[in-house]
């Protein structure tokens, strides 16, 4: 075989595995954002899509944070490289209007610079007895950073405890770039502690859980076919 033959069938060897990567990648992203479009034109014209705050699905030791629909799962993929280190619940409201609550009891943190997170410690991990977690929530801002959260959780709240179900704030479109805001919603992420009794960087999804067992929800991008979740009866 000559050399330039073998270097063709490598290069469409690599671009064959390179597009093939980018399908399973993006398919089942680029399906829910387009369902996403519809619910943002018109979420009363699928009441069925939406969960609502305070739901309990299955068995699952978490309660639905928040009302809405839930556009994006853990592990969809953005942009080439990224991965979602966890869910977003879109509400199809403007911002400052859907509630956001407690999922599970903790003790929540909200650090002196966040304007639209919160962090809640949870001690013991109600599926992994033994370790910490932390249950994140955030966009609870409007593109300015004017704060939805609870004005009981003002910025360098420290180690406040909630009761699951507990009014954390109202979703928002908050982004970090004032003429760039994403569409209302929360974030919901689980994130490891680092052994140290501190969470992990949540941007990174290897130090976040899936959440579909905490939820009773298939919520893994990778896993899961459907583009609509709803609780399983
Ligand atoms: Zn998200």
């Amino acid at each position: 075989m000559s050399k330039r033959l073998l270097f063709v069938i490598i290069v469409i060897g690599a671009l064959a595995g390179l597009g093939y990567y980018l399908y399973r990648s993006f398919r089942p992203s680029i399906g829910r954002t387009s369902n996403l479009m519809e619910w943002f034109r018109n979420p009363d014209a699928h009441p069925d899509w939406a969960l609502q705050a305070g739901v309990r699905c299955e068995e699952a030791p978490f309660i639905f944070p928040t009302d809405g629909y839930i556009g994006f799962f853990w592990d969809d993929s953005f942009r080439i490289g990224h991965r979602h280190q966890g869910i977003d619940i879109f509400g199809g409201t403007d911002v400052g209007l859907t509630p956001v609550v407690a999922a599970y009891p903790g003790y929540l943190t909200c650090l002196p610079d966040w304007k639209s997170s919160v962090i809640v410690r949870v001690p013991e991990d109600p599926l992994q007895p033994g370790r910490q977690i932390w249950l994140y929530y955030t966009h609870m801002a409007d593109p300015a950073g004017n704060s939805f959260i609870s004005p009981e959780f003002p910025p360098g709240t420290y180690e406040k405890y909630v009761e699951a179900g507990r009014l954390l704030g109202y979703q928002g479109d908050y982004s970090g770039d004032p003429n760039n805001p994403v569409g209302v919603h929360l974030h919901f992420s689980i994130v490891l502690d680092d052994g140290q009794g501190n969470f992990r960087n949540e941007l990174e999804i290897r130090n976040t859980l899936d959440p579909s067992p905490y939820l009773g929800l298939p919520l893994n991008a990778k896993s899961s076919v459907g583009k609509v979740i709803v609780c399983g009866k």
